[in-house]
């Protein structure tokens, strides 16, 4: 089939090289002209695991291709995707301007019958809306929410948990069983439904994840509060097959792209209807205590920040990504600095991007190292657990660190690292509601259970 895939981002791309791997032709089509010719020299705009090799295997193979123009064959496509972003406005709605604008563009471009699939994140109603835009142009249009994890995204691709299609049709639901027959997907994989309920498949899902997180973050405070620990919690509860292990972890509140802004906009698409959500608007008011609850306890365990030095150890809303859209990092860093600290950040992927965001903002500097981010810190706060940072060295920690004024503190804000550890090596141990150096409760916690990534 011939496809065209508006969007070179994080969704857009992941899916056209995909679809050409699975020998599709397909153009990627993006109004960045930088992204575009960077892609077109074969230089990956964004870090995503196993991306880079499959775009280059699909343009030598001649199937991929970037541009941004639509021109002959791509004129007429089979089907054109809109994969472009839905960034949150001021009230927490998605601003869909991006989404009108591509099916405006397919709606002048495209020469004959087709299938115009939303893989945009946009609330229910939207692809209604799509169709009217491309009015009676032989243009049908289809729901495909995306659902891949950043960090995870090939194999996301190729190996869904499931793919919703949402259309008015069976022509159009027959057309993208074909389109993704090579998945082989079946049974509860492949859930077809109409436009609506699929637009509203996706959101459930996230605001549905943010909210287990959610809990978690407010049983860490409680835990905090309460004098108890929240890996037992964690373990106790997640025993129960109703609840299960997974995604069940306290952290720094979530961040990226998705689940802070599909949240509020689960929550605004409810108010325009007369329905109150209440609890998807509880996990994002919790989301934002506890933000606030790592300054706080990085502020009650140094005394005060003002004048302090303190080492960050991932910038990345999560591990395997450059993404810092949202990200933790972002509101503590502002925080500490407002608060009179100076920031060192270390990433092994988003520093660049990290540093680009607060090019402007003294007292925040990038680290070359993960190590030279802990000379003269009074603090290391590690917000993002990639692998490189699950068992650090923490006498070389501690030598690095200031410790003038006692033991320096390490702050782990993903609960990853075993608080003797840390103690053992002369330095001060937090966590998100666990205990510090309790060597019972070490004892008991299932290291290998806590490595399990959990990606978002
Ligand atoms: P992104 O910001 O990385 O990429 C969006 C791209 O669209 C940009 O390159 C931008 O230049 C381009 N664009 C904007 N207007 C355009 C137009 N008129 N024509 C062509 N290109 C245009 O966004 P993303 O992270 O890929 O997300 C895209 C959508 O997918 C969003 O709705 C998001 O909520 C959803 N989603 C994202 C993820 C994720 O993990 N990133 C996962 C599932 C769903």
């Amino acid at each position: 089939m011939r496809l065209v895939v508006f969007g070179a981002g994080y969704v857009g791309l992941v899916t056209g090289t995909g679809l050409s791997d699975l020998g599709h032709e397909v153009l990627v089509y993006d109004i960045n002209q930088a992204k575009i010719a960077s892609l077109e020299c074969g230089r990956i705009p964004i870090f995503e695991p196993g991306l880079a090799d499959l775009v280059h295997r699909g343009q030598r193979a001649g199937r991929l291709h970037f541009s941004t123009g639509i021109e002959e064959p791509f004129d007429q496509a089979d089907a054109y995707f809109i994969a472009v972003g839905t960034p949150p406005r001021e009230d927490g709605s998605a601003d869909l301007s991006a989404v009108q604008a591509a099916a405006s563009s397919i709606r002048s471009i495209a020469r004959k019958p087709a299938f115009v699939v939303v893989k945009s994140t946009v609330p229910v109603g939207t692809c209604d809306v799509v169709q009217e835009i491309l009015s009676c142009s032989g243009l049908e249009v289809v729901s495909n929410p995306e659902f891949l994890k950043e960090g995870d995204a090939v194999n996301d691709f190729f190996r869904p948990d499931r793919l919703v299609i949402g259309a008015k049709s069976d022509r159009a639901h027959a057309f993208m069983r074909e389109l993704y027959a090579p998945l082989q997907l079946c049974g509860d994989r492949l859930v077809a439904t109409d436009p609506r309920s699929s637009e509203l498949i996706k959101y459930a899902a996230n605001a549905m994840l943010a909210t287990r997180i959610s809990f978690m973050n407010e049983l860490s405070r409680l835990c905090h509060a309460a004098d108890a620990d929240i890996h037992s919690v964690r373990l106790g509860i997640g025993s129960d097959s109703r609840i299960g292990n997974r995604f069940l972890y306290a952290g720094p509140g979530y961040g990226g792209s998705c689940f802070p802004k599909d949240v509020q906009a689960l929550v605004a698409t409810g108010r325009s209807l007369g329905v109150e959500l209440e609890v998807t608007a509880a996990a994002h008011r919790a989301n934002e205590k506890q933000g606030a609850f790592v300054a706080d306890q990085l502020e009650e365990a140094l005394g005060t920040i003002a004048g302090r030095t303190i080492a960050i150890w991932g910038c990345a809303f999560k591990p395997d990504t450059d993404d810092i859209r949202e990200a933790p990092a972002l509101k503590l860093t502002e925080a500490l600095v407002a608060r009179g600290a100076t920031v060192v950040a270390h990433d092994p992927e988003a520093g660049a991007n990290y540093a680009r965001h607060f090019d402007d903002l003294t007292g925040v500097h990038l680290a070359g190292s993960d190590y030279d981010a802990l000379d003269g810190a009074h603090a290391l706060v590690l917000l993002t657990e990639w692998r490189c940072y699950r068992a650090p060295n923490f006498s070389e920690i501690r030598m690095r660190m200031d410790a003038s004024g006692g033991a320096p503190l390490v702050f782990d804000a993903r609960n990853i690292w075993k608080a003797a550890d840390v103690t053992r090596a002369g330095l001060r141990y937090r966590g998100i509601g666990v205990r510090g150096a309790d060597p019972a409760v070490d004892a008991r916690v299932d290291v290998s259970d806590l490595e399990l990534p959990e990606a978002v």
